[in-house]
């Protein structure tokens, strides 16, 4: 936690959870026996052996729900993010291995609602749930005026840590501004999927060389849920644009959406108390392309470089890890070795939470990439 800070009731969290899916329609159901999900236990067990057993913060099945997965891993970090905290939601995973599902919900699956109520689809997933999560809590409160400037309150690049904690005045009114970003990572080059369809098409710079931040990434404000939905599908929309295969090209890119809450409330003397957090859920490029074989000319270009930052991922994560471990070391944190890890160096670490959820496919024919998101989500815990 920041040294005094007070309140400091969030610590830096990382956690690894695991989901496999489903069998879907029409998929050969052909099981291997040699992985064995232990939901009890949160363990996997490879070959039946118990020394081959890896134990997880949760492992999630089959016949888990978005809300068993919801409730158990993204809901406190949605909370800490209300509170001022930063925090980041990865979902990891082979093509296929139900990352978007886990994300978003199925295609079909909306939030239809209005200002007064909404009606919730039980199938939408950590995206529509945190959001939702969001609104819920706030929604009592006043809105936060911007500045006639229209610009945020606070520095355009977010702090590590709160600006300031503590305990709002008695009877003081917390105000809350709610703004989101959207970007998607694409063979190294960001783009904004909020932008003005000329903005769209030109890659964004990534500046600052401490503290980097994404220039000119568009910023909407949202009073709702509703609102905030739209804006997410406006997103989506363009992302399927990009590329006449969707499958394909979201396999290839890492999505970012960006959910920044901002309140303030009258504190002692008058001051203004100014609470500033911020929630990345990243949808990650596909890993079946860290695997070097069948790949060549611009697919192994590109098999490169999502390994190169999926790696670097694991990496840093893993680093982190380790200075929770061993607070008193000093721990290097490898941020620079790629633009993702940059991108989102101010909600990894530093009292942040990260949680990565790992999906796996039940089928035989899959094993070996379940072998190799294993290994991964492993070597970062
Ligand atoms: P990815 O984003 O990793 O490529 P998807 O999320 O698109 O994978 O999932 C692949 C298919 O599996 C989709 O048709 C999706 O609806 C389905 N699916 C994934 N996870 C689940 C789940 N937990 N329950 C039901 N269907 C799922
Ligand atoms: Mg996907």
């Amino acid at each position: 936690a920041l040294p005094g800070a007070p309140g400091g009731e969030s610590k830096e969290t990382i956690k690894v959870v695991i989901r496999c899916r489903p069998f879907l329609k029409g998929e050969d159901k052909k099981s291997d026996e040699n992985l064995v999900i232990d939901t009890d236990n949160a363990s996997i067990l490879i070959n039946q052996t118990s020394e081959k057993t890896r134990r997880y913060d949760a492992v999630f099945d089959w016949a888990s729900t978005q809300k068993d997965v919801y409730d158990a891993t993204a809901a406190e970090i949605v909370e800490s993010v209300l509170q001022g905290f930063n925090g980041t939601i990865f979902a990891y995973g082979l093509t296929g291995s139900g990352k978007t599902y886990t994300m978003m919900g199925p295609h079909e699956a909306k939030v239809t609602s209005d200002t007064h109520s909404s009606i919730f689809d039980e199938r939408l997933g950590i995206i529509p749930r945190a959001v939702k999560q969001i609104y819920d809590a706030i929604g009592s409160h006043q809105p936060l005026e911007r500045r006639a400037s229209g610009g945020s309150l606070s520095m355009p690049e977010t702090p590590r840590a709160p600006i300031e904690q503590g305990t709002p005045r008695v009877g003081g009114e917390r105000r809350f501004l709610v703004r989101v970003s959207f970007m998607e990572m694409y063979d190294k080059k960001l783009y904004d999927l909020l932008g003005s369809k000329e903005e769209r098409g030109v890659a964004l710079e990534l500046r600052g060389e401490d503290s980097p931040w994404v220039d000119k990434l568009t910023q909407r404000e949202a009073k709702n849920v509703h609102a905030m939905m739209e804006v997410l599908e406006e997103g989506r929309k363009y992302q399927h644009h990009r590329c006449t295969d969707m499958n394909q090209h979201s396999s290839r890119s890492h999505s970012i959406f960006t959910v920044i809450v901002e309140s303030s409330a009258e504190a002692e003397g008058g001051r203004r108390q100014i609470r500033l957090g911020k929630l990345n859920l990243v949808d990650l490029a596909g890993c079946e392309h860290v695997k070097q074989s069948g790949v060549e000319g611009d697919g192994m270009k590109e098999a490169t470089s999502i390994n190169t930052s999926l790696s670097a991922l694991g990496n840093v994560i893993n680093a982190l890890n380790k200075q929770i471990k061993q607070p008193h070391k000093p721990t290097h944190i490898p941020y620079r070795d790629s633009k993702l890890t940059r991108v989102l160096q101010d909600s990894l670490g530093g009292n942040s939470k990260t949680l990565m959820v790992a999906c796996i496919c039940p089928g035989a024919k899959q094993m070996q990439d379940t072998l190799s998101t294993l290994r991964f989500a492993e070597r970062v815990t």
